[in-house]
């Protein structure tokens, strides 16, 4: 399965590859306060794909927060939050906001509610080691 994506203004594309379809890929609305603040539905894929281009990279701002482990990457122009991504042990992995797809309605589960406060760094870097989607940042 393949979605196009990308934020508001067109600065910011993705491509997202998908091994599950859309109504059978878990989605997830963390509790942390960023994720509650966008209203996110996050999707990944550990055999998947997700990459990201930008016309201007001076205009994605790659937030980081909390452990500072992963860039969350907003659009600096419009807002748009399209994703995280982070080194891990297994290479960059991402999650994928899939709010910023243009298939953001084919993505119908329910959102799981998980909250990693507390998790330690190891912990929280094997976990998206394992479960997050291998990216390619095009910069
Ligand atoms: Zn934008």
């Amino acid at each position: 399965m393949e979605f196009a994506g990308g934020c508001h203004c067109g600065n910011l594309r993705v491509h997202l590859r998908l091994t599950l379809p859309p109504t059978e890929a878990a989605l997830r609305s963390c509790r942390c306060s960023f994720c509650r603040a966008h209203a996110t539905r996050t999707v990944s894929d550990p055999h998947g794909m997700f990459e990201v281009w930008a016309d201007d990279w001076s205009d994605v701002e790659p937030y980081r927060f909390g452990t500072r482990t992963a860039d969350y990457l907003v659009c600096r122009r419009c807002g748009v939050y399209i994703g995280a991504v982070g080194e891990t042990p297994a290479g960059l992995r991402a999650v994928v906001n899939t709010n910023s797809l243009v298939g953001r309605d084919a993505f119908t589960q329910a959102p799981a509610r998980p909250d990693h406060d507390g998790e330690e760094t190891p912990a929280r870097l094997a976990r998206r080691a394992a479960n997050w989607t291998p990216a390619v940042l095009h910069r």
